[in-house]
């Protein structure tokens, strides 16, 4: 059987394809010379299968698509706290080259703005050399290859480059930069050079979907902590003074950039890239915006729009052979704990032991295991003997937490 989801993809830029409206980038020369016509539409799962249909493989300069990975290497590199003195997490509401600073502070409202990426480029090392190659190492090891600096597109954007230039200085002039300007802006536009294709993207995003392992190498390449900030920054600010209308229509955690690529990352899900190069009002790409409007309403994406499983990993509580055996299933996370507490605390059966069986849990989330691990200590502490039955190894060292554990049965029956 071939997977109808390359189908569909194909299905969707298929009835997109004849949209032409918008224009090509022209504040950046070079960018003009862009075929308006290209469009390619990658999709990875954060289990690391990418679909991708049209021109997929076709290169254009990352542009601000670089920002949020730009953010996240320097979380990593200089902490969250050093990070924050320096570049705030407001939405500015405003267009992406604006000089959104906040009142007191003077940090650039977020990183997803150029005054706030100028800055964050500017933590990545200690010069320009420095800065360009952590950027690029680092959008590398996400794309999974070596990818390159466009040079023409990067000459071209330096040459008409007041605006970031002016951006710089008065970042300068309130203390926010230390660096030279000049020095900050050609790194800058470098990092924004870099040439990736839509599924290069969608590789990229499905890294940060897939809380900071990388989807294809499984190697951890961004803490979870940090996967986590930079989603929340692209799901407030990415798409500049669209942002709200965005998070409201297609709840997509997403970036564009100015050459007409589009990247989304769904939390849990996929990482999703768009090349389309005609823009519109805001700096978006058109047929861009429209894929993830189709992709988020036909295979429900949106954030907001999430299927309650509280309920559903307490697959079955019953007395077996007078012990009540409580059978647990799927990923376990705060709802569903609750859930689970719930059930031991209505039980009425009256038996004097408790069987907790996670043969059929996937997962508990930190706090999952921890409220399981409390209900557990307080059965205990009611006088029930409690046994666990765990094949997988699921709730390894099930200490209640005052050094007392369960009995251990591996299967059912088979007490150890
Ligand atoms: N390099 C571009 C700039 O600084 C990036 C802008 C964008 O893609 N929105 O103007």
């Amino acid at each position: 059987m071939k997977s109808p989801v390359s189908d569909y993809l194909r299905e969707v830029l298929d009835d997109l394809a004849d949209d032409a409206d918008g224009a090509v980038a022209d504040y950046i020369p070079e960018l003009m010379n862009a075929d308006p016509d290209v469009f390619g539409i990658a999709l990875t799962t954060v289990d690391g299968r990418t679909h991708s249909v049209g021109n997929d493989e076709v290169e254009f300069s990352i542009q601000s698509i670089s920002k949020p990975f730009a953010y996240a290497a320097a979380l990593t590199d200089r902490g969250f706290d050093s990070v924050a003195d320096a570049v705030g997490v407001e939405p500015s509401g405003e267009a992406f080259n604006e000089l959104s600073l906040e009142g007191d502070s003077r940090r650039p409202k977020n990183a997803m703005i150029n005054a706030g990426a100028i800055t964050t480029h500017s933590l990545l090392g200690s010069d320009t050399e420095q800065r360009v190659e952590r950027a690029l190492a680092f959008f590398s090891t996400l794309a999974g290859r070596r990818l390159v600096v466009s040079e023409s597109v990067c000459r071209s954007e330096l040459d008409t480059a007041d605006r970031n230039l002016a951006i710089a200085h008065m970042l300068r002039n309130y203390g926010i930069l230390e660096e030279e300007a000049h020095a900050v802006v050609e790194g800058y536009t470098k990092q924004c050079s870099v040439n990736v294709t839509a599924r290069d993207l969608s590789v990229m995003g499905a890294t940060l979907a897939n809380a900071g392992v990388h989807p294809v190498s499984k190697e951890r390449v961004l803490s979870r902590a940090v996967a986590r900030q930079t989603l929340s920054v692209m799901a407030s600010s990415g798409m500049y003074d669209a942002a709200g209308h965005w998070l409201t229509a297609v709840g997509i955690p997403a970036k564009s950039g100015v050459s007409g690529g589009l990247l989304g990352a769904l939390p849990g899900q996929a990482g999703v890239g768009v090349f389309s190069p005609r823009l519109d009002s805001h700096g978006n790409s058109v047929r861009g915006v429209k894929v993830f409007e189709r992709l988020s309403d036909d295979m429900g994406l949106h954030l907001m729009d999430v299927e309650p499983y509280g309920s559903s990993v307490v697959r079955d509580i019953r007395v077996v052979d007078r012990e009540l055996v409580v059978e647990l299933q799927g990923v376990i996370q705060f709802t569903g704990a609750e859930n689970i507490l719930d059930g031991l605390e209505n039980d009425d059966s009256g038996t004097s032991t408790v069987v907790i069986d996670v043969g059929r849990v996937d997962r508990l989330s930190d706090v999952g295991r921890r409220m399981v691990l409390e209900g557990m200590r307080r059965l205990a502490l009611d006088g029930r003997t409690v046994a666990l039955v765990d094949p997988d190894g699921v709730l390894p060292d099930p200490d209640f937490g005052d050094g007392r554990y369960p009995e251990i049965r591996w299967s059912m029956g088979a007490k150890s």
